[in-house]
């Protein structure tokens, strides 16, 4: 008798928290119309976060977010982060980055979901065979500026809360928005409010999901890492000014070739670092790592093919992965005040300003990296014995993030991808640098997660960026079931 009342109380609660997974996928199929045309409305604000001409849109998107938000019945914010310098000393209001809270019951889990919705520039004469924001779908792809990156993952999130809505269905878990429009600049005033807001909007916050990134291959993805970025600047200044090669040619020590001579020590024609310190600090690959990377679908030639070459710095998938994830490397970018226009200019230039970066990888530290490139570039100037002067500085310190795999988020992110797709997904890194992860990590000490939904081709920041419906619809139906799982982790204490 006693066990009777015992058993109707897990009978309701079971009732009241029956995840009607079948319905929720029903909306979202009913409704991809809607969620296409939002899309449609979204892609068609030109929210070009690096042209300043066009911070009225800007400003328009993060007003659209909000009030979308605010018509779900979300507790929303536009939470003002400066302004900015431009380079003519001008001040610009930054845009507002958005929060906004939905709690259905404080005594559960919270997670907040970080996206953004600025976009890199994009213009038709770049090469684009649709007009870059006005959405066009071809051949079941959504093609448009920002669509990929990170429109509809953001737009899928708030889907995936208001199918929950809809069904009149409690949210599994809160969920809380930190939408901003800086990130493809640079998220200008993003850390700073996470470090103001880390005991207010981020004190309840259990988890941290961004989903800003996309899968490796046709198969789903959940994504552990980031590489960082130590970017530099190497000037080197000569003459006064700019001379004839054919006055001057042979009298003076010309920058440039002390500039080239200096930039060809960092790296070796296969790919060794040669600055001292580097290639030692970085963590070494564990067994257990190179069998994830073996497990990984990832075709060799279809990669080769993407890029247009003819051989690769490795000719396996291993350490093609690895090199594209878990350790550094050098890219030269350009040089400043060198003579890259057309035609046959006799010019010796008198300044030079090389950019070139190095992927930062766990162990390395920017701190650390910055005065051995700076030491190793002085010295092998200092061995030319050039009269001229070298200037190094390193203009971004970004840390790489790694996250812990055996962390319950990514349990239920295999427990979410495999309702959806009925596949395990790929354990993926990014060789790319999302500054906002490692942030959050450091601040909130939260466990963080990146779940992508975007395809591997859906050429981001390039010409002819796209989502296919598929992903945007599977990818809605992903977090959907994401919010179920990560509910699960609190219950059973994993
Ligand atoms: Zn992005």
């Amino acid at each position: 008798m006693k066990l009777l009342p015992l058993s109707c109380v897990v009978l309701a609660f079971t009732v009241v928290h029956a995840f009607r997974y079948e319905d929720l996928v029903e909306h979202v199929d009913s409704h991809q119309e809607q969620y296409v045309q939002v899309l449609r409305e979204w892609v068609a604000v030109e929210s070009d976060s690096s042209d300043v001409s066009k911070r009225a849109e800007l400003h328009r998107m993060m007003n659209m977010t909000a009030d979308k938000l605010r018509a779900m019945g979300g507790d929303v914010m536009l939470v003002d982060v400066g302004e900015q310098e431009l380079p003519d000393g001008q001040m610009l209001a930054l845009p507002k980055v958005v929060t906004a809270q939905f709690i259905s019951n404080p005594q559960k889990p919270t997670v907040c979901v970080y996206g953004h919705v600025d976009v890199q520039p994009g213009k038709l004469e770049d090469g684009w065979a649709t007009e870059p924001y006005n959405l066009t779908e071809i051949n079941g792809n959504l093609y448009g500026r920002g669509v990929s990156d990170n429109k509809a993952p953001v737009l899928a999130w708030i889907h995936a809360v208001e199918a929950y809505q809809a069904l009149n269905m409690e949210l599994p878990v809160n969920v809380k928005f930190i939408i901003e429009g800086m990130e493809e600049t640079g998220s200008n005033g993003l850390d700073a409010m996470i470090v103001a807001q880390k005991d207010t909007f981020l004190g309840d916050v259990d988890y941290i999901i961004i989903s800003d990134c996309g899968w490796l291959s046709l198969r789903p993805a959940l994504t552990y890492g980031t590489r960082g970025n130590c970017y530099f600047s190497a000037e080197i200044q000569g003459p006064k000014q700019d001379l004839h090669s054919g006055v001057y040619g042979g009298t003076v020590i010309e920058p440039m070739t002390d500039l080239i001579g200096i930039l060809d020590t960092l790296i070796s024609p296969t790919g060794k670092i040669l600055i001292p310190g580097i290639r030692e600090a970085v963590a070494p690959l564990s067994d257990e790592e190179w069998k994830t990377y073996q497990d990984i679908e990832f075709d060799v030639e279809n990669f080769k093919n993407k890029l247009g070459v003819s051989e690769l710095m490795y000719n396996n998938k291993v350490d093609l992965l690895a090199h594209m994830w878990r350790y550094p490397t050098v890219s030269i970018h350009g040089i400043e005040g060198a003579f890259s226009a057309p035609g046959t200019k006799t010019v010796i230039p008198a300044k030079v300003n090389a950019k070139f970066s190095i992927r930062q990888v766990p162990n390395l530290d920017p701190a650390v990296v910055e005065k051995q490139v700076s030491e190793y570039l002085q010295a092998a100037f200092a061995r030319r014995k050039s009269p001229n002067k070298l200037k190094v500085t390193m203009l971004i310190g970004a840390k790489p993030w790694l996250a812990d795999t055996q962390h319950g988020l990514y349990e239920a992110g295999k427990k979410a991808v495999k309702r959806v797709f009925n596949v395990e997904p790929d354990m993926i890194r990014e060789g790319g640098t999302i500054p906002v992860a490692r942030t959050f990590q450091d601040v909130t000490g939260k466990g963080i997660i990146m779940i992508p939904i975007g395809g591997f081709d859906d050429g981001i920041h390039s010409q002819n960026e796209k989502i296919s419906r598929y992903n945007y619809l599977e990818g809605t139906k992903l977090f959907i079931a994401y919010l179920h799982e990560v509910a699960q982790i609190q219950k059973s204490g994993v």
